[in-house]
């Protein structure tokens, strides 16, 4: 299980799946051969974020902030029992919740829920199914979901066709009293704030954590493979707005590459964070 300590911060990552990715599912058109030819270009993507052939390495995780009293779960990936379009993500009968409290966090203990956005692959765990409902899964937390966020996927259609994904994992949490809608550059603490990334969704955001002079920043999904840092041009198919998303990496990452900054990678193979660096046009992350 990977952890990072930033300061007196801990970021513990609980991972629900790991899988190769074909680039055809992420990029448009993108053929294996041509990620070979790019991971050419910037050989700092192989082995950990391109296999040999030419895959690409994700996961999907949760990533839990402990600092203080607060215990932040960052991103509830896609949960289990839910009926979903992708088969490999439908009533799922995964251990996440045995494996976070092993971690040391049963879901009694998360004070704070932050979705980076709302995508299917974000929100999953909010809920959980008891005797036929959709309950909060974290019971004693507050649920922070961004303003435009929360209104832009209160009416669009969820990313894949027949799925409410809204509607059993955001919707039931509303209904139980437990979120908080905040602006898009909300602060949790002196510790934690919002950075805005907009672009992959409308109210989209990264999670910056400072503590005694050290600083990480979890990316959620405005870049979700590392080929996005070498080449900031290149957004991905589900990209609400994929200028936006690229205007976005061009303005965030030149203060994000100090060579200091952890930067933690939402779906970023392992070991899943590194520090960014200006490399040629683009950047490249040094793990
Ligand atoms: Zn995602």
């Amino acid at each position: 299980m990977l952890s990072w300590n930033i300061g007196r911060a801990k970021i513990t990552s609980i991972v629900e799946s790991e899988t190769p990715t074909s680039p055809r599912f992420m990029y448009k058109d993108m053929t294996k051969v041509e990620v070979l030819q790019r991971a050419e270009k910037a050989p700092w993507l192989r082995p950990h974020f391109i296999s040999d052939d030419g895959y690409l390495l994700q996961k999907i995780q949760c990533l839990i902030v402990e600092i203080g009293d607060f215990k932040v779960a960052v991103d509830t990936c896609i949960g289990n029992d839910k009926e979903r379009t992708n088969e490999l993500w439908s009533h799922l009968q995964g251990p996440f919740l045995e494996d976070m409290t092993k971690a040391g966090y049963p879901p009694e203990s998360i004070t704070h829920v932050v979705c980076t956005h709302l995508h299917v692959d974000h929100v999953g765990w909010n809920t959980r199914l008891v005797d036929g409902e959709w309950v909060p899964t974290f019971p004693n937390a507050r649920y922070l979901f961004v303003d435009s966020e929360f209104d832009h996927w209160e009416t669009a259609e969820s990313l894949f066709d027949g799925e409410d994904v809204f509607g059993d994992s955001v919707a039931p949490i509303a209904a139980a009293g437990l979120s908080d809608r905040v602006a898009i550059d909300h602060r949790l603490s002196d510790n934690l704030c919002f950075q805005p990334t907009p672009g992959h969704t409308p109210g989209h955001i990264s999670l910056v954590i400072e503590s005694e002079g050290e600083k990480a920043i979890i990316t959620g999904d405005m870049t979700h493979n590392p080929l996005q840092i070498a080449d900031p041009d290149l957004s991905s198919m589900f990209d609400t707005d994929m200028d936006a998303a690229r205007t976005t990496r061009r303005a965030v990452f030149p203060g994000w590459a100090d060579g200091k900054t952890l930067i933690i990678g939402t779906h970023f193979g392992s070991p899943t964070a590194g520090t960014m660096s200006p490399d040629g046009d683009g950047y490249k992350l040094d793990v």
